[in-house]
């Protein structure tokens, strides 16, 4: 899947950054191609000679990402891999709202990049006056011509984060986007993109692309949901979440370290769901640090039951990830051995 191509791909698929007024308030603009290259057309020239050469294509209909299901990752995976050998990297404008969530996925789906495919968006329009769209999209097509870059990453506020381990962190400040257990990628410094190779994935890909593009179609309603302990749950409402028969598997969210409430209850309602063979991991409900189940006896629970430890994966990075795996016909323990594993730089190595 090498090429010699030379030419970056831009893929609109809506978000903010595209949108622009309407009777009921903004919804997803088009004609981005033209509107991209007039705002590009107004950076310095030094600035604008620096921009490799790109092409713009848009998905079908363009959505508010608030909107996005499964199927929209799996349908941009698709995508992307049709048209992968046409570009030396590829940026994806995505709305802000589940931006984190695609990117996620597109790694998994994208195992073994050898490429740059950079998620960004912007917290305004394009053309709102002081919106952060214009740099964004700059620093996006600057990183994404850099070919030690080598995975999914998102371009937003001056910083490149691996996409697989970012969140979005701000509701209105510009600098929407943090990765709480993984450094930086890279860093816009003075109108130049600053990559940090040492922290990227590049060192770790093993030889060609080997794309995973699965039909999530089966999982797309409600199959892996994601479970945020608070004091006072009870077994029934587990219950109800676990035991329908629709859910494959589920992102428990406990507390600190790895710990559940003692009560044997809920212990019981999470053993039920592991024995009918769903895929069920925990990570801590604090934004920063691993859980490592098994630590306290208040989590011993969770092991006992059969749960996975999600270590310092993010949410986003965990259920995108049980979804992966179940969207495979896979062994059980094969599944949940992949679930322990770093795939795509998701997890610390053991
Ligand atoms: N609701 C918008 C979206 O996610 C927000 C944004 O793009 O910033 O598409």
């Amino acid at each position: 899947m090498t090429s010699s191509a030379s030419s970056l791909l831009v893929i609109y698929t809506g978000g903010t950054l595209g949108m622009v007024e309407s009777p009921d308030g903004l919804v997803p603009g088009h004609d981005i191609e033209p509107r991209l290259r007039r705002a590009l057309a107004s950076l310095p020239p030094a600035r604008r000679a620096e921009l490799a050469d790109f092409r713009v294509i848009a998905t079908p209909t363009p959505i508010d990402s608030s909107a996005a299901t499964p199927l929209d990752w799996q349908r941009l995976a698709e995508l992307i891999a049709k048209h992968y050998s046409e570009a030396a990297g590829i940026v994806v404008i995505h709305g802000t709202d589940t931006l984190a969530w695609t990117a996620a996925s597109l790694a998994y789906q994208l195992q073994g990049l050898d490429r740059p495919v950079v998620l960004t968006g912007a917290m305004q329009p394009l053309e709102a006056p002081g919106s952060d769209a214009l740099a964004n999209v700059e620093a996006a097509l600057r990183f994404a011509a850099e070919p030690r870059l080598q995975e999914v990453a998102i371009g937003f506020a001056g910083r490149l984060l691996r996409g697989v381990r970012s969140r979005k962190w701000q509701t209105h400040e510009a600098d929407a986007f943090t990765s709480p257990n993984h450094p930086p990628l890279g860093d816009w410094v003075e109108d130049e993109a600053v990559l940090y190779p040492e922290q990227g994935l590049q060192h770790h890909q093993r030889g060609a692309p080997r794309f995973e593009l699965l039909d999530y179609t089966p999982l797309a309603a409600g199959a892996v949901p994601r479970i945020v302990l608070w004091p006072g749950l009870a077994a029934w409402q587990l219950e109800a979440w676990l035991l329908d028969d629709r859910v494959k598997g589920a992102l428990l969210e406990v507390w600190g370290g790895g710990n559940l409430p003692d009560d044997p209850r809920l212990a019981g309602v999470l053993a039920q769901a592991c024995g009918e063979g769903k895929l069920l991991a925990a990570i801590s409900q604090c934004p920063h640090g691993a859980a490592a189940i098994g630590t306290y006896a208040a989590g011993q629970a969770l092991s006992d039951a059969g749960v996975l430890s999600g270590d310092d994966m993010t949410p986003e990075a965990a259920v995108t990830k049980l979804i992966h795996l179940l969207a495979q016909p896979l062994p059980d323990e094969e599944r949940r051995r992949r679930f322990l594993t770093p795939l795509v730089g998701e997890r610390t190595a053991p």
